[in-house]
């Protein structure tokens, strides 16, 4: 299932459990880990049937098992699941099986997976991970949505009595149902879908808010990890599986609700989070002051406090502020003009990188970006061209600093901002705005943003989405160049 490089080890410690370290010194871009998915399947909740092949959508059944989705250009899937159910143990369940109850798809196969005698072994570093299935039980919605999807639909089916060797119960069920969305990452599928990928090693990394590696997966759902930064021997090879455009408190709920995991990481411990301050408030004594969060000796959140004037703000009062705006942000529900609002009224409570300004920021320049592409924007355009350069280029310096080396996240910056800038000038020119020697310039600097771009994704595989993007800068690049040969002298 999984290739170590030569240039890590596998070690043990009691805080840690197995993980991985650097063996020897290692480069940026350095591969450590590929890794094969376990199984790929469509979320607990999809509706629609894909392929068990190819995961396009499915319009027709398998003949041989009549279990099976299939799409117009597959007629077979894996053997031991078409012959599990055409002549094997499952030859006597209902045909309704799977489509009936879609969301038992990925524990299905797992399953099988178990049956199976080949397959079995590649299945137990996961299936051998404990579950503390109190801490679940009870908790948010993720335990009711696998019991209504997977585990009475399964239970019912009669599956686990032609299972019996595996004894499988509800609660082994739902054990399982954990162990597969804690190890899956979102994979893309050919028609642009998501799906899950379970990833036993990959998944298995410690988590880092700030993490060491960058995952890359391909159209076949191979993971690559690489390395983001240089790595010296004996470094914890770390993965991060949260946002890092998310303030610290919010990373940690996440967390702690995805993994169970308290993370005391470098940028969690800091309260000016690397000094991007994503989480600071404006102070309410001082003019110039912001105010941070004030750790207690175990790393847990107390009250704020100025760092200018010291001045102190209760953490109630914070949390009030930061669910006010998350409810209006809900509210907002996509309109331009509200997030504009939004943003002006509580630019004058935060620091300016504060992760709800982002969040923000983001929301509008992708509406912007939606209506350049649909060319429905409302005159003037120069303007929001404009303002859409602002903001992809207020996002720049954030997604630089949160993710250092090789980030996908700051490539991903770059593009946006490349493509706005683009948009803008060409319009400016058009319309004499510029003349050629501005224009010039102008393009100048969005080749060398394109090709710093160019240069972050350059150990992506070519078969994914990241790869596609360079393609699509390439040939940014490529005009670019021409119309600076044409008009930039
Ligand atoms: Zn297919
Ligand atoms: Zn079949
Ligand atoms: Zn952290
Ligand atoms: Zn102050």
């Amino acid at each position: 299932m999984q290739d170590f490089g030569e240039n890590i080890q596998q070690v043990h410690n009691d805080k840690l459990g197995r993980h991985l370290v650097a063996g020897m010194n290692i480069e940026p871009g350095d591969t450590l880990l590929e890794e094969r998915p376990l199984l790929v399947t469509p979320h607990w909740e999809c509706g629609q049937l894909k392929c068990a092949q190819c995961f396009q959508e499915s319009y027709v059944i398998c003949r041989r098992c009549q279990v099976y989705p299939l799409c117009m250009d597959c007629s077979q899937h894996d053997d031991f699941e078409c012959d599990f159910f055409a002549s094997g143990a499952g030859k006597g369940l209902c045909k309704d099986i799977l489509v009936k109850n879609y969301g038992i798809c990925g524990l299905l196969k797992l399953l099988l997976l178990l049956e199976d005698p080949a397959t079995r072994p590649d299945c137990a570093t996961l299936v051998e991970t404990p579950v503390n299935l109190d801490d679940y039980r009870d908790g948010d919605g993720m335990w009711q949505e696998h019991e209504e999807q997977v585990v009475r639909p399964l239970m019912a089916s009669g599956l686990v009595e032609v299972l019996s060797s595996q004894q499988l119960t509800c609660d082994s069920l739902h054990a399982h149902c954990i162990r597969i969305d804690s190890n899956a990452f979102e994979v893309t599928a050919r028609d642009g879908d998501t799906l899950k990928g379970v990833f036993v090693c990959g998944a298995s990394l410690p988590h880092n808010c700030v993490p060491n590696t960058v995952v890359a997966l391909d159209e076949q759902f191979n993971m690559k990890l690489y390395a983001a930064v240089p790595l010296q021997t004996g470094d914890i090879i770390y993965n991060s599986y949260t946002n890092p455009l998310m303030g610290t408190s919010q990373r940690q709920h996440q967390l702690r609700l995805s993994r169970r995991l308290d993370c005391s990481c470098s940028r969690c411990l800091d309260p000016t989070e690397m000094g991007t301050h994503m989480s600071s408030m404006k102070c309410r004594e001082c003019p110039q002051g912001y105010a941070v969060c004030e750790m207690d000796p175990d790393g847990r959140p107390g009250d704020w406090r100025c760092l200018e004037c010291k001045a102190s703000m209760s953490a109630a009062n914070v949390h009030e502020l930061l669910a006010e705006v998350g409810g209006a942000l809900v509210e907002a529900r996509g309109d331009l003009q509200v997030y504009e609002s939004l943003l002006t009224q509580y630019k004058s409570m935060v620091h300016p990188n504060h992760f709800l300004l982002l969040d923000i920021k983001q929301n509008i320049a992708s509406i912007l970006r939606a209506a350049a592409l649909m060319n429905s924007m409302e005159q003037p355009c120069k303007k929001l061209l404009a303002r859409r350069v602002e903001l992809c280029s207020d996002l720049l310096p954030i997604c630089r600093a949160v993710v250092p080396g090789i980030s996908k996240l700051y490539a991903i910056g770059l593009f946006e901002y490349l493509l706005a800038l683009i948009e803008l000038v060409e319009l400016q020119f058009a319309e004499s705005d510029l003349n050629k020697k501005e224009y010039g310039a102008q393009l100048r600097t969005a080749s060398l943003v394109g090709k710093k771009a160019m240069d972050l994704l350059r150990f992506e595989p070519e078969n994914s989405a990241e790869g596609y993007l360079s393609d699509r800068i390439s040939m940014e690049l490529e005009r670019i160049e021409s119309d600076l040969n044409k008009y930039g002298g």
